[in-house]
């Protein structure tokens, strides 16, 4: 029987180490000094080095990469397993080496780049002595690739970078940015001249390149090769999301099931209330559903590749981010005006949850691609009814037992009333 839901005894025992270290050392520095991973500052970083280090000698750092591109090469069911408990704590992704956006650059860093190009850039970002960004949407259009500008020219030993990027997670904190041409995928350091961060959004960067100027060998992978790194960056990004999603809403569970007991309303605790239960119960279920897709997605990318897995992989993107939106939903309404404040986690959960439905490409996009491949495996059927049409399946069924009412027409007149019994009932 190879279906087995279990978790191999040395790799749980990683799992119950990263569980406390999370519980006992990242979520307090998380409270006290917010987004100290990206600090520079070395009383700060006396704080975050070490914890790296222990992740480091766990073996557990950047742990999202394979052997052959660096990483441990846990795959991504494991990878899974690590990130349901790392995507409770705001900075424990980036403690373990393993943050977005810079996962999906070095992916394709590691995939494509040549050695002089990993040895610049993935390196140091590996060991996060630089940050990066990645920038592919436009002003005027996200959902559709065919939409971007941005254009490349070549020039002597340069290319020269035109175009205008929106929605660029954190470009202005990085080094670099992955800039996403229509004729090829670039490595562009921020300080380029004709590098223009705007002013707002403030987090998510709208970023104007004028006359960017890099060396030729700033291409990464093949000239007109864009659509395909960013489909290998896409792909393993959204598999991340979902396992760390799983978390946040586990997070939003424990709240809501710890205030259903803790409160009392018209003469019940609030958990007694068949409302709140349906709420908890739903939740719980949903929660499930999503845990076993997720982590036979990740199980289904390591048994083939994340090609043959795309239309899991979309399938699981539209579905957390469902998910993630009715269970903080509910988990917000049951703390009641408590959820409503910035005294819990959850109504900035509750804020951010639509986010998931459009970061990656919009739900509708991979419902699209779901149901188009779905589709593949499926055949119009013949004539005027569907093959499932009973009176048509009947006639086919009666041939089978033809030999049979030949020699028994009692058995024939048993059949012939029971169809028209059965036919009675439409
Ligand atoms: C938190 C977050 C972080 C992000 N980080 C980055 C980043 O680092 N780099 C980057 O380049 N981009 C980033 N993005 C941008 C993201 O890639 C885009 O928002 C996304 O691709 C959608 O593009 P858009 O916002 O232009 O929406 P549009 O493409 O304008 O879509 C808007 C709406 O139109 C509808 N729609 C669009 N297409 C279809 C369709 N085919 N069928 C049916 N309905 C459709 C949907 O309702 C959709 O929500 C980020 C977004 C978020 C929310």
């Amino acid at each position: 029987m190879a279906w087995d839901f279990s978790t191999e005894p040395e790799f749980q025992a990683k799992l119950d180490w990263v569980e406390d270290f999370c519980k006992l050392e990242i979520e307090p520095l998380d409270l006290v000094f917010p987004y100290a991973v990206r600090s520079r500052d070395p009383k700060i970083r006396a704080l975050v080095d070490p914890l790296q280090q222990q992740v480091k000698d766990q073996g557990l750092w950047a742990v999202f990469l394979d052997k052959e591109l660096g990483g441990p090469g846990f795959g991504q069911l494991k990878l899974a397993l690590l990130n349901e408990i790392l995507g409770r704590y705001g900075s424990a992704p980036a403690i373990f080496g393993c943050q977005a956006p810079d996962t999906g650059n070095m992916e394709i860093l590691a995939a494509y780049g040549t050695e002089e190009q990993k040895e610049r850039w993935l390196k140091p970002l590996m060991n996060q002595e630089i940050w990066s960004a990645y920038s592919m949407t436009e002003p005027q259009g996200g959902s559709d690739p065919n939409l971007f500008k941005t254009t490349a020219v070549r020039d002597g030993e340069e290319w020269v970078i035109n175009g205008e990027k929106w929605f660029t997670s954190a470009g202005r904190a990085a080094d670099i940015l992955f800039v996403m041409c229509t004729n090829g995928m670039f490595i562009v350091p921020r300080d380029t001249p004709g590098v223009e961060i705007q002013p707002y959004p403030s987090t998510h960067n709208w970023v104007k390149y004028k006359d960017v100027r890099v060396p030729r060998d700033h291409l990464l992978g093949p000239e007109d090769g864009a659509k395909v790194l960013a489909q290998r960056r896409l792909g393993g990004g959204r598999i991340h999301h979902a396992m760390r999603t799983i978390a946040q809403c586990r997070l939003a569970l424990d709240m809501m099931c710890e205030r259903a007991l803790s409160r009392e309303s018209h003469g019940k605790i609030i958990g007694e209330h068949q409302m709140v239960q349906e709420a908890i119960a739903e939740s719980y279920t949903e929660i499930n559903m999503l845990r076993l897709m997720v982590l036979w997605t990740a199980w289904k990318i390591d048994n083939t590749s994340t090609q043959e897995t795309r239309t899991d992989i979309a399938a699981v993107k539209f579905t957390m981010a469902k998910v993630l939106r009715d269970v903080s939903f509910r988990s917000l309404h049951i703390l009641g005006s408590l959820g409503m404040t910035n005294l819990t986690p959850i109504r900035d959960m509750y804020a951010n949850a639509p986010s998931m439905g459009i970061a990656d490409g919009v739900d509708e996009v991979h419902k699209v691609t779901v149901a188009r491949n779905v589709l593949k495996s499926y055949r119009p059927h013949e004539g005027l009814f569907p093959s499932e049409f009973i009176p048509a399946k009947r006639e086919q069924a009666r041939k089978k037992y033809a030999d049979l009412f030949a020699q028994d027409p009692e058995l024939e007149q048993y059949a012939d009333r029971m169809q028209r019994y059965m036919e009675s009932r439409r």
